[in-house]
């Protein structure tokens, strides 16, 4: 009888996964290894996802048949971090081995591409060469082609040399002896259209100089290395910090890892990577979502055989099977798009710690705007902190001015408050200098509060003081913290003004408005709408770059490491939106967008403007962003995250049912709720089960609660025993987000 099952997860679009019993003569397998199996009535093919101890009763468990490769695709301190993974946010190992290995490089429907070559093995004589040049001037032709190509190696490609027109030549000159055929490995290179020029390292000033100092030491009597927080001022030359710092591990001959939010939206970083190494050609991966099955197969093989040794991308690339690790830089960790929304929920600033710490190498997180979590952190002394206060080439941090619009909605009674006159006027005079101006709207989510434009009142719970959200379906305003509801007012509260409304206008009404406003400029928008198409995004940049557009009006997808010289003006056309969403993280975000956005401005020679349009000037995410005073902002935060016990100083975890039905949705919860009741540990703080504020979506009804704890270890563990006791009707669904950034 077997002692041990594997369960393997099968080839195939499908991906069932069914246990194996692991034969005697087997027992070499771990998980991560590739297998084949029986399946049915024939042979099939998988990957090893967990390997348990048999159960005393089954008989019934097929035999694995034998091992595709002796050694697993995932390399053992890779599986460890796995295994975190799935015991901390509460994932089937399953979900979690998915993540870690590329559906790509799992599955054996996809290997190396090869291509046929043309070798020249022996030229015939003139004589011979001439009587082909009558008889066969197909052949002819190609012979002297590899003649010519005699320098490069006498090899040409089938495809280079007319593909299925020449084959038969080609096989006649086999024949003859003078050409052998073979298959050689190409690489799908994703960016192949595209040629990097080599950057030199450039001089660091003081301030750069003792940041990668600290980056480099190494610590004393062996102890582990804090990570570093990299808290640098928009413009102040971090990047150029990191390529030194990878330079130098490069150097020692280890491999370096590079993430960054989003690399669609972070085109510049890429480049600039790609670039100072360019003399290492091939040795720079980057990873993306827009890579093809081929090419992210070609890429992770790459990785693992350590031909490449700097790998850039998006929070999965943390999961790259690199060896030797000497560091990991998380570019702008304060980005929520670190944090995956479908399980396993990772964070993966997050994962990049822990992986450094395994892995012993040295970590440096970078931001403008660091995230609170990160910077209390460097409070207690878990973190070690390293300021870059100035902006690398000598510019002043750009002069922010804020509207309040509640004069400006008063003046332009009847119409939207959109464009203030003094944000008009300011873009007249850049435009004529001819000078660039960026229009930013903050488009977050689709809680939508009311506000009121000319006093700026903004609904708000009796209880909780954070704003209502408005429910579409039954025209009601809803708290989404304790369930307190009230119908819609038909006049504001505060002044009784009729205007009252829905916060909130597109990037496509605000570019229709200035298109009128400024007939003779060019303009572009960039929205999620607009940049669908690969390269979109990539394509209007560089126009923008190349003067060939003066102005941009984009939302989020504008906010980050975006670096113009000649843009001189950044307008926020609405500042607040993003603060009144029902999510204690809502100051922190505007906050970090409207510090970010203003950082677009002055890059250059020229001196840079920010306009903030906000009914809420007051609020203070805009007054300390105003002044540049990123410390001043997480003093006076942090202590509202303390007194109420929110993340850093606790740990929230969201519980969610989705369901078709919204009853069951509904009654699931509650179920749970009232099982999460019973035996609360003290430490465990429980929410009431509400709808989402994000009622239905996908076709289905969305309930929620949270949960808060100090201990994360004891919440998740409690919430996945509880979970496992109470297992959801059919057809409805669990989610269950640990250390959750989004509340909707
Ligand atoms: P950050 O990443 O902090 O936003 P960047 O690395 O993009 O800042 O640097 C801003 C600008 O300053 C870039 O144009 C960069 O080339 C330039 N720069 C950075 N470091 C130096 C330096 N030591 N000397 C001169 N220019 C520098
Ligand atoms: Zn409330």
């Amino acid at each position: 009888m077997p002692t041990q099952v594997a369960k393997v997860l099968i080839d195939g679009p499908s991906e069932l996964v069914f246990d194996y019993a692991i034969p005697e003569n087997l027992d070499d397998v771990s998980i991560g290894c590739r297998v084949r199996i029986p399946l049915r009535n024939r042979n099939s093919t998988g990957t090893v996802l967990e390997i348990t101890p048999a159960p005393q009763s089954d008989f019934t468990l097929r035999p694995l048949h034998s091992l595709i490769d002796p050694e697993p695709l995932i390399t053992p301190g890779l599986m460890k971090l796995g295994k975190w993974l799935a015991d901390y946010y509460g994932s089937p190992m399953e979900l979690v081995m998915r993540a870690l290995l590329p559906e790509s490089v799992r599955q054996d429907a996809h290997s190396e591409k090869t291509q046929k070559v043309v070798v020249l093995e022996n030229l015939p004589d003139d004589e011979t060469l001439q009587k082909l040049a009558k008889r066969a001037p197909k052949q002819h032709v190609i012979l002297i082609l590899l003649k010519s190509a005699i320098q490069s190696g006498g090899q040409i490609s089938i495809k280079d040399l007319g593909g299925g027109a020449v084959t038969a030549s080609v096989k006649s000159l086999e024949k003859k002896g003078y050409v052998t055929i073979k298959h050689e490995s190409v690489r799908r290179d994703p960016d192949a259209d595209q040629e990097f020029l080599e950057t030199k390292a450039l001089k660091l000033n003081p301030e750069q100089e003792v940041a990668l100092t600290e980056i480099l030491k190494t610590p004393e009597n062996d102890e582990p290395k804090k990570p570093i927080l990299l808290h640098g001022v928009t413009g102040s030359g971090k990047t150029e910090v990191y390529l030194q710092a990878v330079q130098h591990h490069i150097d020692k001959g280890q491999t370096a890892l590079v993430l960054v939010p989003e690399i669609s939206l972070t085109p510049q970083t890429v480049q600039r990577f790609k670039s100072r190494f360019a003399a290492l050609q091939d040795q720079v991966a980057v990873l993306h979502s827009h890579l093809s099955q081929g090419e992210r197969f070609d890429e992770w093989h790459r990785i693992r055989k350590g031909k490449a040794r700097i790998v850039i991308g998006a929070r999965s690339a943390i999961f790259a099977p690199l060896k030797d690790l000497g560091i990991i830089i998380v570019d702008e960790e304060h980005e929520n798009t670190y944090k995956q929304e479908t399980s396993p929920r990772y964070h993966g600033r997050d994962i990049a710690v822990l992986r450094a710490h395994l892995e012993n190498c040295t970590i440096v997180l970078g931001s403008a705007t660091p995230s609170l979590e990160s910077f209390q952190n460097t409070q207690t002394g878990k973190y070690q902190l390293v300021k870059l206060v100035h902006r690398a080439d000598h510019q002043t941090m750009p002069i922010i001015r804020v509207l309040d619009m509640k004069l400006e909605a008063q003046k332009q009674k009847g119409r939207d408050a959109i464009l203030s006159d003094k944000l008009r006027v300011s873009m007249e005079t850049k435009l004529k200098n001819g000078e660039q101006v960026i229009l930013f709207l903050n488009r977050r989510g689709f809680a939508r509060s009311l506000q009121c434009p000319p006093c700026g009142h903004v609904c708000e719970c009796q209880h909780c003081a954070i704003p209502l959200t408005y429910h579409k379906g039954d025209e009601r305003l809803v708290c989404h913290m304790c369930g307190y509801q009230t119908i819609t007012p038909r006049k504001c509260p505060e002044c009784g003004d009729k205007d009252i409304r829905l916060q909130g206008f597109g990037t496509e009404k605000v570019e229709k408005i200035i298109q009128k406003v400024f007939p003779q400029s060019r303009i572009a928008r960039i929205d999620a709408d607009t940049m669908r198409k690969k390269n979109a995004l990539r394509d209007t940049l560089a126009k923008f770059k190349a003067n060939k557009i003066d102005i941009i009006i984009g939302t989020q997808m504008i906010a980050k490491g975006l670096h113009f010289p000649n843009v001189t003006l950044v307008g926020i056309l609405n500042a607040d939106l993003g603060l009144h969403v029902p999510d204690f993280r809502a100051g922190e975000r505007t906050f970090q967008l409207i510090t970010q956005v203003a950082g677009r401005a002055g890059r250059g020679e020229l001196e840079g403007e920010v306009v903030i349009q906000t009914f809420t000037p007051h609020s203070p995410s805009i007054q300390f962003a105003r002044h540049h005073d990123f410390e001043g902002y997480a003093e006076q935060e942090l202590q509202f995250r303390r007194q109420f016990q929110f993340p850093p100083f606790a740990h929230v975890a969201l519980l969610g049912t989705r369901s078709t039905h919204e009853r069951r949705a509904e009654f699931t919860l509650e179920n749970i709720h009232k099982r999460l009741k019973k035996n609360l540990p003290p430490h465990i703080e429980l929410g009431e089960p509400l709808p989402s504020p994000l009622t239905k979506a996908h076709g289905q009804f969305r309930y929620q609660l949270m949960l808060k704890s100090t201990s994360a270890r004891e919440l998740s563990r409690y919430i996945r025993d509880i979970l496992k006791q109470t297992p959801p009707p059919e057809d409805v669904n669990i989610i269950f987000d640990m250390d959750a950034l989004s509340f909707f």
